[in-house]
């Protein structure tokens, strides 16, 4: 993303008549942009802002935070996704480098260094066809880790036609959710959770009458815009395509994309495709 999208979008975000700007930094990897960019965007937010307040999160796999992105989370409370995916058999089974190295080391140092520094860190865990097999294993690692906020997402990928051999299938992610399910339960005390798993609060929010914190359980989509490094601004980050492009005049796209977004003119099933 260049210095002058950069700008732009932050400007734009922080000209909603919103009293709260929620922002999540993801990539491929976010934290190959570097540093200085990040304090370029937290500059431009105090800038642009009117009183708002600003969230930050970022979803990272750990291999480049060190000490200086540690300060640099806890100064600005960046909320931190990290990918890992349970102990190193798990994790390492399919995250290897070019090199055939698996990141799990890596990964496990920055949660301990972003512990250390007071950052804030919901784990990140990708359910395999591998991984699947493990969720005493993977939960437990993670507690005696000091992680206690977990997400877990189902990897479902496609080749070709059929469905990659790495993806969980429904049955085993399904027993895999309930086994997870019973841990979480029965480390409550004195009927309160010690340990999160979002997908557990998000139902449990939805049954308490609250707003779930995960727009698949929503009854529309168009609560969050997905901006791309060029500025394009897209519904969903599963419609980034040239196709499901909203028409965004690009001086003001984000505004443009939120009121359609809004209006709940950007269902997934209604967005109209660029002319
Ligand atoms: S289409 Fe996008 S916004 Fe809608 S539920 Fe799926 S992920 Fe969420």
């Amino acid at each position: 993303m260049s210095d002058a999208v950069l700008e732009a979008m932050i400007k734009q975000l922080m000209s909603q008549n919103v009293p709260q700007v929620s922002i999540g930094w993801q990539g491929g990897e976010p934290t190959l942009m570097g540093l200085p960019f990040y304090r370029k965007a937290v500059d431009l937010m105090e800038r642009y802002g009117h009183g708002q307040s600003v969230s930050n999160g970022l979803q990272t796999n750990g291999v480049l935070v060190d000490n200086e992105w540690a300060k640099f989370f806890r100064d600005y409370h960046f909320l931190i996704g990290l990918s890992l995916d349970g102990p190193e058999h798990i994790h390492d089974h399919y995250r290897k480098n070019r090199g055939g190295h698996g990141s799990w080391s890596k990964a496990l140092d920055a949660s301990k260094l972003l512990l250390d520094h007071g950052v804030e860190v919901n784990v990140l865990s990708v359910v395999n066809n591998y991984s699947v097999q493990f969720p005493d294993e993977i939960y437990e690692f993670h507690k005696s880790q000091g992680l206690n906020f977990m997400q877990f997402i189902p990897c479902v990928e496609t080749e070709g036609n059929s469905v990659a051999n790495f993806s969980v299938d429904a049955t085993s992610y399904g027993e895999f959710l309930k086994r997870l399910f019973d841990l979480w339960l029965t480390d409550f005390v004195n009927g309160v959770p010690t340990t999160s798993i979002r997908w557990f609060e998000a139902h449990l929010f939805k049954y308490a009458g609250f707003a779930p914190t995960e727009c698949t359980l929503l009854e529309t989509c168009g609560e969050y815009l997905l901006i791309e490094h060029t500025g394009d601004v897209f519904a969903c980050d599963f419609f980034v395509e040239p196709e499901w492009k909203p028409e965004q005049p690009a001086r003001n796209a984000i505004a443009n994309v939120a009121q359609l977004a809004q209006a709940n003119e950007l269902r997934t099933t209604e967005i109209q495709p660029a002319r």
